[in-house]
């Protein structure tokens, strides 16, 4: 052939691809050029840096929180996103930032503790130093047994530092829980065909029923116990509370105080289980035992509105239908949250910014959405959903116009698969969209019914009747160091896991997109009954008492 035929040759296939290319990419060049720009041109540690270093910790109400969502809301407008914006609702307490600790031991010898302060109770007003008074609380107590106890206890607590409970024995682990999940456990987790696919994980009512079904008076729950031993603390004079973090290693998981008044709470400190067993290991040896604090915590009114940060690309000839991805923002306070959940907000930014960057026009409408009050009980996605949708009993017009709504929040490790609440035609559909990157470790996707709220914010889509997708992921060292705890930081973070999941739900999200038909519903008929609201002490404690740790969840709040 001579060089200008070639040459003439290549311009008419040139023409011919690139036409093809306007018209409309095959599914196989869209993935490829996700997988190039994911790989490529990562942003995802460039806003973990903003989301935890800059910002972190995010707790519900804090200014920490709102900076964060409108930087968040500035950089997808930056990204070329529209209608980038702050949506409030109504939270209902104010802010609450811990602003300094000092944590010592002063006598018999002088150290520094390791601790954390619970959220939304008083500072110090200045230095406390006192004595330690360990208070050994009764094991599942009837409200008549508790209040004896107490009342046993009056005068031994005022003027001092308060612990509450015995040290907690916390073995040594021998044998560290899998940081993956292999590839058969996770094929078969997300295999239709497997009758207890989707059984993982999952938390049941079933402990709370067999509890009810007791005889005889009942034990007080662990959430009634701190209650009403911080009335008591706070009306007999003691001066501080301690709690012990009854974790190995010095972690610390610090909640809050449940009432949000911080009135009906001393200032409490949450002690790492070593600096706590080392004090009860004194006291019972060379006591007494003399402690010095000081706590500063600032209070913003002005956190009673919360807000979720919300974006958009706008979609093409199906704009006024919507497929949603996101996961929350806000954080506990004892980190900077990065494993819960900035990774999550990065990676959902991250794939809706490479669906913009690589020129596609979805036929529909992306929405990021960034929530907060997830870890108060998804609070501020539940506002959303009600605002936006209601729900299959009380639809608004939007509720079927949602597609679907992608969640993640299961720390760094990379996406195993999608837990679809709707029919099995459903997950087959997000099944196909997920199969060409079985490479990346990701299994497929199965059906869902379960309403039940909890877990994280897809639920209260599912809650709703909407069709919510929790994403799966390996758990990396989630359960084991860094939920909730003092250690969930920038450095926990594997970019690379991050990379592979913003791919791949930037391809389920952009398929989603592009059918002529939105994702498969159940029916009237077939939607599934919402659960019963919970009962008050149902909810999970915000702060455990030491006789009963938080359940464990494979995908936590
Ligand atoms: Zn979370």
């Amino acid at each position: 052939m001579k060089k200008t035929s070639v040459f003439s040759l290549l311009l008419v296939l040139l023409a011919a691809y690139s036409q093809g290319f306007a018209q409309q990419p095959s599914t196989d060049e869209i993935n490829t050029r996700i997988r190039k720009e994911g790989n490529e041109n990562s942003q995802i540690m460039r806003t973990m840096h903003f989301l935890t270093d800059v910002y972190g910790p995010r707790l519900t109400g804090s200014p920490n929180l709102k900076a964060a969502g409108e930087w968040a809301a500035n950089r997808m407008r930056s990204w070329g996103f529209e209608n980038a914006h702050l949506e409030p609702w109504d939270f209902g307490h104010p802010g609450w930032v811990n602003e300094r600790l000092t944590a010592h031991i002063i006598s018999p010898v002088q150290d520094v503790l390791t601790c954390e302060v619970l959220a939304w109770t008083p500072g110090t007003n200045g230095t406390v130093s006192a004595e330690v008074y360990q208070m050994i609380l009764p094991e599942k107590p009837t409200q008549e047994d508790f209040t004896k106890f107490l009342s046993a206890e009056a005068s031994k607590v005022k003027g001092k530092i308060v612990f509450a409970g015995k040290h907690q024995i916390v073995p040594v682990t021998i044998a560290p829980p899998s940081a993956r999940i292999d590839d058969k456990q996770a094929k078969e987790r997300f295999d239709p065909n497997n009758p207890n696919a989707g059984a993982f994980g999952n938390r049941g009512p079933r402990q709370q029923e067999q509890q009810q079904q007791q005889e005889g008076p009942k034990p007080l729950t662990p959430a009634q116990i701190n209650e009403q031993l911080d009335q008591f603390l706070v009306s007999n004079g003691a001066l501080i509370r301690v709690n012990d973090a009854g974790r190995e290693h010095r972690q610390i998981r610090a909640f809050n105080n449940r009432t949000f008044d911080l009135t009906k709470a001393l200032p409490t400190i949450v002690m790492s289980n070593e600096d706590y067993g080392r004090i009860t290991r004194i006291l019972a040896d060379v006591a007494p035992v003399q402690l010095e604090f000081i706590i500063v915590n600032h209070i913003y009114p002005e956190g009673k509105t919360a807000y979720n940060t919300i974006a958009e690309i706008p979609g093409t000839d199906k704009k006024d239908e919507v497929v949603m991805l996101g996961g929350h923002l806000d954080s506990w306070h004892a980190a900077t949250g990065a494993t819960d959940n900035a990774i999550g907000c990065a990676v959902m930014m991250e794939a809706a910014r490479i669906l913009k960057v690589i020129g596609v026009k979805p036929r529909r409408t992306i929405r990021v959405a960034l929530w907060s009050g997830e870890e108060q009980g998804l609070l501020g996605s539940q506002a959303y959903v009600k605002e936006h949708f209601g729900s299959a009993e009380e639809p608004k017009p939007e509720f079927s116009k949602l597609v679907a709504y992608f969640n993640i929040d299961s720390g760094t490790g990379r996406a195993r698969g999608a837990g679809v609440f709707g029919p099995p035609e459903a997950a087959t559909i997000v099944r196909e969209a997920l199969a060409p990157f079985e490479d990346l470790g990701v299994a497929g996707a199965i059906a869902t019914k379960g309403r039940a709220i909890g877990g994280s914010d897809h639920t209260s889509f599912n809650h709703a009747g909407l069709p919510g997708i929790g994403m799966n992921q390996d758990p990396i060292e989630y359960g084991s160091a860094t939920w909730h705890t003092n250690l969930d930081t920038y450095e926990r973070i594997i970019e690379d896991d991050a990379k592979k999941s913003a791919i791949v739900v930037a391809a389920a999200v952009y398929q989603l997109a592009m059918r002529d038909e939105m994702l498969p519903r159940f029916t009237k008929e077939s939607m599934p009954a919402p659960p019963p609201p919970p009962a008050p002490a149902a909810t999970r404690p915000a702060t455990p008492t030491p006789t009963q740790a938080r359940p464990q969840t494979s995908s936590g709040l």
